[in-house]
């Protein structure tokens, strides 16, 4: 595929200056990962107003052979946080999962837990910054730094195919994981990109509440991006539109 493993203090590189580096084979953060400090003490403050929740880094979701990758922004408060599954308990992981039965990339029941016995197939779902961030916007030093788990994210990842991008920072922080450059891959809803690794990019906008109760996202628009990403992943056309 070409995805190589850049060097330290290059733009997107494993290991962010002065901090421990991951490494490739750890694609997936340490409970206690104190990487951001911001993210570190909101996890500390969470802690101890939601004793609960799950509170810590949430780690992927899915197999270890799936040939499409999800990559959304950051866990909710009282989504993913709380129940320690990406998109797992608030509104856009009823719009991802429920797409995702209906086209076959998941089995089982949706039924907003961790524990509802919910399989993604040939399918995982991550997020380009694993700690949930104060008022769900991370700053640019987090998705940098989180970045690192990305990149390992997909190095391990050897049936890989396609990456969905769900919103422009996932879109962008994909890109510079994979070493493309973002001035050659506009973000665009329903967009498809051939990259030089090898992979395709496919950008949908948010499944977000708010995308979806301004009327910047439907439920149709959504489910169309996935439809055309199973058409690609059987060597069908996907009548997406192409951008370099
Ligand atoms: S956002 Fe990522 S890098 Fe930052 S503390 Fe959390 S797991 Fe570590």
């Amino acid at each position: 595929m070409g995805r190589r493993p850049r060097a330290e203090g290059e733009e997107g590189a494993l290991a962010p200056t002065g901090v421990p580096a991951p490494g490739q084979d750890a694609p997936e953060p340490a409970a206690d990962c104190a990487l951001c400090p911001r993210l570190k003490a909101f996890r500390d403050e969470n802690r101890i107003a939601y004793p609960d929740f799950f509170n810590a880094p949430v780690p992927s979701f899915g197999p270890e052979d799936a040939r499409l990758l999800i990559v959304g922004l950051a866990p909710g408060l009282k989504g993913a946080n709380r129940t320690g599954r990406p998109f797992t308990g608030d509104y856009a992981g009823d719009l991802l999962y429920g797409t995702l039965l209906e086209l076959g990339f998941a089995e089982g029941q949706y039924e907003a837990r961790a524990d509802d016995g919910l399989r993604l197939v040939d399918c995982m779902i991550t997020n380009a910054v694993r700690c949930v961030p104060p008022k769900n916007k991370p700053i640019g030093a987090e998705i940098k730094r989180c970045r690192a788990y990305l990149e390992a994210r997909i190095a391990a990842l050897p049936r890989l195919r396609i990456i969905m991008a769900l919103g422009r920072i996932a879109h962008e922080t994909t890109l510079t994981a994979l070493g493309e450059r973002r001035a050659d891959h506009g973000f665009a809803h329903g967009a498809r990109h051939a990259l030089a690794c090898g992979l395709v990019l496919v950008d949908s906008y948010h499944c977000s509440r708010y995308n979806t109760n301004t009327g910047r996202l439907t439920k149709p628009m959504f489910r169309a991006v996935l439809v055309a990403i199973r058409a690609e992943l059987a060597g069908r056309d996907t009548g997406l539109v192409a951008r370099r």
